[in-house]
């Protein structure tokens, strides 16, 4: 019987991971599985844009995958079972279970609430297609002077006000920080970007947490209440909630706890990548959600999972974080590295240069998921021999 390996969620890490692992190994004995909620491959980084009008065509994925051999099953996951090796889906055909040998899980994250009273009822977000849509359509219907309230001071409110405040000058947009915006930055990206708020017209609401979202307003911890006729939450990604309620070890936040292989510490026959993954980088911390992250978690988690079965040792791939780069609408951005203890460096590149060289970022790693096969060696190996429980075949030796 053919090894089962079966990718849970096609986003930048799945995806990737998906036409990887078809390239490199044999279709005569392994069998890839791609499950996915939606028929498209969503570009996240872009769902800002997506939400200020641009319009953006997002490429299919029976497409992507057509003549890879990877088998594509569009579904919701709703559950995993570890100890019989199966999943749980829902889709068009009704409810249905796959069987793995291997998984791969790569479910991604959502936006997350934290519990703040009406933020789920009157609050819209950017984190999923559906989403964006629903905040796209809200401010089409929103006339000249209408406010716009982003809460959240991390890279998802600063790329969405400053997108929205361009891309809609007529709008009252403002930013709610609890602290000050960008405040991980370098004092001359601060600069930058206060400018760049200035530039644009958002209004910084600085030190100023908020505690509660009704439909036209919203409120601080101190008390004040703050218009917005649209309330967009940008203050925070929860993971999937899959990987937790399958009995996989995960953190406090449902991230999947993982050696330095990505496969998971309580079920060797899993891994996991992007988002949902806790991976610890290079400098002993944690990597951020990121595409970065994904990237690199999902190359690593593919790289020990071909090595396992084909008897091979595991290689290392590098798990650093470099930076952020941070669009500021069309024509400006900021790109912040990083040293190696996460700290911004003195240097940054701001301006048009930065916001060319983010424009290319966001189009590489969107062309590169979604022709996940290119220009990588076809070098399909065979199983080294039957994996056993753990997916690692005899005589296997492992990097960590
Ligand atoms: C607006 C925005 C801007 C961003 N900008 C940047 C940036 O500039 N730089 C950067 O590094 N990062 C950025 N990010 C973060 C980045 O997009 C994520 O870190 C990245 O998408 C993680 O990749 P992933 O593959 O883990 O998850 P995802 O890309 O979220 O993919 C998960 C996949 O799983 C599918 N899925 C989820 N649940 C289920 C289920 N139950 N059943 C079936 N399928 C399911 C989803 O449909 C999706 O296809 C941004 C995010 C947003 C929202």
């Amino acid at each position: 019987m053919k090894h089962r390996i079966v990718v849970l969620g096609a986003g930048y890490a799945g995806a990737f991971a998906a036409g990887s692992l078809a390239r490199r190994l044999s279709p005569a004995d392994t069998e890839i599985t791609l499950v996915n909620a939606v028929p498209e491959f969503v570009e996240r980084m872009r769902l800002h844009q997506l939400a200020a009008g641009r319009d953006l065509a997002f490429r299919g994925l029976a497409d992507i995958f057509a003549g890879t051999g990877v088998r594509l099953r569009l579904a919701r996951v709703t559950g995993v079972d570890p100890e019989r090796r199966t999943v749980a889906m829902t889709g068009e055909d009704g409810d249905g279970e796959l069987a793995y040998d291997t998984l791969l899980h790569t479910l991604g994250s959502s936006v997350a609430h934290h519990g703040v009273p009406g933020a789920a009822e009157h609050a819209f977000d950017v984190t999923g297609r559906s989403s964006a849509l629903r905040l796209r359509e809200r401010l089409a219907a929103l006339g000249a002077g209408g406010t716009v309230l982003v809460v959240g001071e991390g890279l998802t409110g600063i790329e969405t006000a400053t997108e929205l405040a361009e891309s809609r000058p007529d709008l009252s947009v403002a930013l709610a920080a609890r602290g000050g915006p960008g405040a991980w930055l370098s004092p001359g990206a601060q600069r930058h970007l206060r400018r760049a708020f200035d530039r644009l017209g958002v209004a910084v609401h600085e030190h100023t947490g908020i505690e509660a979202v009704e439909p036209d307003r919203a409120i601080a911890a101190d008390g004040r209440s703050v218009p917005a006729e649209v309330t967009v939450w940008a203050a925070g990604f929860a993971v999937s909630p899959v990987a937790a309620a399958s009995g996989l070890e995960v953190t406090g936040t449902g991230q999947v706890v993982v050696d330095r292989t990505m496969r998971s510490v309580s079920h060797p026959d899993v891994y996991a990548a992007g988002d949902c993954v806790h991976a610890i980088g290079e400098n002993g911390r944690p990597l951020p959600m990121s595409c970065a992250s994904a990237g690199f978690t999902n190359m690593q988690a593919t790289a020990a999972i071909i090595a396992r079965l084909t008897g091979r040792e595991v290689p290392a791939t590098e798990l650093k974080y470099y930076g952020n780069h941070i669009s500021l609408g069309r024509r400006d951005a900021i790109f912040q590295t990083v040293d190696g203890d996460g700290r911004a460096r003195s240097w940054y590149l701001g301006g048009r240069t930065a916001a060319r060289f983010k424009a290319g970022v966001l189009k590489g790693a969107g062309w590169g998921t979604a022709h996940p096969t290119f220009g990588m060696p076809t070098r399909r190996r065979r199983l080294a021999a039957a994996p056993d429980r753990a997916g690692t075949a005899a005589g296997a030796r492992t990097a960590a």
